[in-house]
């Protein structure tokens, strides 16, 4: 796993070479690189700028043992504190709620919320034996209901019927309602995106929020828009307390660095990586990965 960052240092950490102890001084060539590294990634500033304090105290004075050369204790630093920052280990989705379990969808439009909200019903249907139901509350747009009701029907997963006539925070009630009577495990409720942080759409989010009380509030937010990420995840965040996020398109050419500023920004676990358009891209997020990803 060291391999990829120990190529990028190369010469870097061999003027490391015969040093006992890493120092801010012969450290200093080396994380240049490691800076460099991030912000190619497209990792935000002010997380590169943290990321890289936080390495230097947690290295500086580090004495270098056994047969690691200063150059690999110094690159094992920076992945155990990428792994760190990222998380340390996969945070599990929480169903712990008296049924059904609600799980609320939050993002942009286009992040993959209704994609998401799918790929979801799946994996727990399919590896938890959940009874699960979709709801659509996009009442803005008939395509989305129509879109997630397409999905359920391929997913053989049960969905609630919602009109752009009625309110959202009436028909995730409804849904709920509905849920309760049927004996469903999970609801999972699909929310309205804009293509920009607008407040209507965070004020009506807010009280759809408050009127169904989820265990889970999912951030979905597409890895592709890189720093851009960055001031989506903070308004999303300041507006709901989230529980968690979700990186879509992750098959696409990113490195990943939204994930460490989205992680930087939130303080929130990325639960999930989507991987794909297909039903089955969703994989649980595991971080010492996701360092290597984004370290390159
Ligand atoms: P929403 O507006 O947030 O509900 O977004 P959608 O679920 O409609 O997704 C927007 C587009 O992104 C669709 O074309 C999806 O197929 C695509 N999409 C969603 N998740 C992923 C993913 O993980 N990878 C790829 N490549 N495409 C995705």
């Amino acid at each position: 796993m060291f391999e990829n960052l120990s190529g990028r240092l190369g010469g870097v950490v061999k003027t490391l070479r015969g040093n006992a102890r890493l120092t801010e001084d012969n450290m200093k060539d080396a994380l240049r690189e490691v800076r460099m590294a991030l912000l190619e990634a497209d990792v935000a500033l002010p997380a590169v700028k943290q990321f890289i304090a936080d390495v230097k105290v947690r290295a500086e004075g580090q004495e270098v043992v056994g047969s690691l050369t200063p150059g690999q204790a110094l690159i094992g630093v920076v992945y155990e504190e990428l792994t760190k920052l990222m998380g340390a280990q996969n945070d599990a989705l929480n169903l712990a709620a008296v049924p059904p379990a609600v799980i609320l969808m939050a993002g942009l439009q286009g992040a993959g919320k209704t994609t998401t909200s799918g790929k979801l019903a799946k994996l727990l249907k399919e590896t938890q034996k959940k009874k699960v139901l979709l709801v659509s509350t996009d009442v803005y747009r008939p395509a989305a209901i129509e879109q997630l009701k397409t999905l359920a029907n391929q997913l053989t997963v049960d969905w609630f019927p919602s009109d752009v006539s009625q309110k959202p925070v009436d028909i995730a009630l409804a849904a709920i309602d509905h849920a309760k009577r049927h004996f469903y495990d999970v609801l999972i409720v699909d929310t309205a995106g804009r293509l920009a942080i607008d407040e209507a759409m965070m004020a009506e989010i807010k009280a759809l929020h408050a009127a169904v009380n989820p265990v889970e509030t999912l951030f979905v937010v597409d890895a592709m828009q890189g720093q851009d990420a960055v001031n989506v995840a903070q308004a999303f965040n300041q507006t709901l307390p989230l529980t968690g996020i979700v990186l879509t398109k992750m098959d696409g050419d990113s490195r990943g660095g939204a994930a460490l500023s989205v992680r930087h920004v939130t303080g929130k676990p990325i639960k999930f990586l989507g991987t794909g358009e297909k039903l089955t891209g969703l994989e649980p997020f595991h971080p010492d990965r996701m360092a290597s990803r984004v370290l390159g």
